[in-house]
């Protein structure tokens, strides 16, 4: 049964074996289906709310909202992170693909942190 957002994906005209690893895949061919599958996720017009079901449930494996697993990993620890603050974890808009997307995330949540200048510090 898929949801009604699902239906509207950019994924479910095409073969979807680029979002799932098969058994015993080198890393080369990896990074490869990887970056194929984020291509297709990044025109997608439902992939925030896939990423948001993915992070939800949370699915295992596969890409999704044009994520891997493992960054989702970091997503949903970025967000734990955030909530433990006692604030609304920022919500970033999901850029897909590389390590200087994910450092422009970790910017915009160090930019929403109290600053701690000036505080003293007990001994
Ligand atoms: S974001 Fe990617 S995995 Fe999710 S529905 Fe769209 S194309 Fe499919």
């Amino acid at each position: 049964m898929k949801l009604g957002w699902q239906e509207r994906g950019s994924c479910q005209s095409g073969d979807a074996s680029a979002f799932f690893a098969p058994d015993s895949e080198r890393i080369r061919e990896r990074e490869k289906r990887e970056a194929a599958a984020k291509r297709v996720c990044e025109e997608c017009p439902v992939r925030q709310q896939c990423l948001e079901h993915a992070l939800a449930l949370p699915e295992q494996f596969g890409i999704w909202g044009g994520l891997t697993e493992l960054e989702r990993a970091d997503e949903s620890r970025r967000r734990r992170g955030a909530a433990g603050t006692g604030r609304a974890p920022v919500v970033v808009p999901i850029r897909i693909g590389s390590q200087r997307d994910r450092g422009f995330a970790d910017t915009q949540a160090q930019a929403q942190q109290p600053s701690r200048e000036g505080t003293e510090v007990a001994a």
